[in-house]
């Protein structure tokens, strides 16, 4: 099979939190009792207003093609909700709705890169961004972050990382899956040194309403401020209105890169939804006091469940600072009878029926993914099963160490 597919897909390999959704999904429907810590999506609904607007949106028949950008309303949409959160004044021109962040950040990578390319991001990374460069037949180049200063990105790393064959430098915060954030403060020797040579700054900013402290973290004015004109910024409604099937975000972009996407748009999906488009206006024009109580339950769950699994001396976990996983390194468990994080997931998931994503898919092994956007009630049930099958483990692992 391998033979007659395109060479762009040679070194790709498949999504591996999608991967994990599919499989707990599969075991669900036979019947299992699965505890899902898979999929990073929300367990809360998606407002009713918003579920409203859609159905309204049926009803009105507005069920054709719209513009492939997206209707002007949902664009306008998107530049008052930078106003109101972070003051930047972008236009219509510059905005493109897309199927989810992944498109925003996909079209990118289409429009941008060609082969020989470095792009550079930062690790413990969502297997898509690498994936995608890769796609585009460029090359990604990957600053590792560690967990001694929870997964901070550091700017100088980055900026030592640039070479004459750089063309961008993709920033996701909050980080999936590490929850770690790039502030104003970190992101600004990496803008202006993107901004001296010219390279892109593409920020990721899919959790950008899941930020549990008060912090600086308004890049999209630095980008405007500093480096407008070589800048994409990708957003989401997925897990801010608890939207992920919907399937709705953008980017902002300057207008003759905004133009290359409707190329690319008009020529793939055309434009997103149109249903989803009505209901988008909404949610973002709409009341935001849900999106409050959202992260203040996540910030609950995220103090159980890392209380819950450290307890255990042998799994060590920084405490995210965003989004909503957890990123426990369990390689003092390995190395016994379970020799891998993926070998642990897949123990996991046959004996003790909890789905999660290994490190190994986010170039981190040793670590397992844990969503908890999933209930009080679910997270208990779960930690109690992981730390069941780590105590299996520390013994044998002190046998083998003798
Ligand atoms: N972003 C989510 C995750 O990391 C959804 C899955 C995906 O799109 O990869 O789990």
């Amino acid at each position: 099979m391998s033979a007659v597919l395109a060479q762009r897909l040679a070194n790709v390999t498949g999504s591996a939190t999608m991967k994990v959704a599919a499989e707990a999904d599969r075991l669900k429907r036979s019947g299992v009792q699965i505890v899902d810590f898979g999929a990073g999506e929300p367990d809360f609904q998606t407002p009713q207003h918003v579920k409203d607007a859609a159905k309204a949106a049926i009803d009105a028949n507005f069920s054709r093609y719209t513009n492939a950008m997206g209707i002007p309303e949902f664009r306008e949409a998107v530049c008052a909700q930078y106003k109101r959160d972070y003051g930047i004044d972008c236009t219509v021109a510059e905005v493109v709705l897309t199927n989810g962040g992944k498109q925003a950040l996909f079209n990118t990578a289409l429009a941008l890169f060609n082969p020989g390319d470095e792009v550079i991001t930062h690790a413990p990374y969502w297997p898509t961004i690498p994936e995608q460069i890769k796609i585009a037949n460029a090359t990604p180049v990957i600053v590792q972050t560690k967990p001694d200063d929870g997964f901070t990105v550091h700017p100088e790393r980055i900026v030592a990382a640039i070479t004459p064959k750089t063309k961008a430098i993709i920033i996701n915060s909050p980080c999936n899956p590490t929850g770690s954030l790039t502030d104003v403060a970190a992101m600004t020797p990496i803008v202006e040194a993107a901004a001296a040579r010219g390279i892109w700054v593409i920020v990721d900013l899919c959790y950008e309403h899941l930020i549990y402290d008060e912090v600086d973290h308004n890049l999209p004015k630095l980008l405007f401020d500093k480096h407008r004109d070589r800048s994409v910024i990708c957003g989401s409604l997925s897990k801010t209105y608890a939207m992920t099937g919907w399937r709705a975000g953008w980017t902002i972009a300057p207008k003759d890169l905004t133009q290359a996407f409707n190329v690319i748009m008009g020529h793939t999906t055309s434009n997103i939804a149109s249903i989803v488009q009505k209901a988008g206006v909404v949610a973002l024009n709409g009341p935001q006091d849900g999106v409050k109580v959202m992260l203040d339950e996540y910030r609950r769950r995220r103090d159980a469940i890392h209380g819950w699994l450290t307890a255990n001396p042998a799994i060590k976990c920084v405490k995210p600072r965003g989004a909503f996983y957890l990123f426990p390194d369990i390689s003092e468990l390995l190395g016994g009878e379970v020799k891998s994080s993926s070998e642990f997931a897949q123990r996991l998931i046959e004996q003790e029926h909890v789905a999660l994503t290994p490190g190994e898919g986010f170039d981190a092994p040793g670590y397992l993914r844990i969503s908890y956007a999933t209930s009080m009630d679910q997270l208990r049930e779960g930690a109690t099963r992981i730390l069941r099958l780590a105590e299996k483990l520390q013994p044998a692992k002190a046998g083998a160490s003798r």
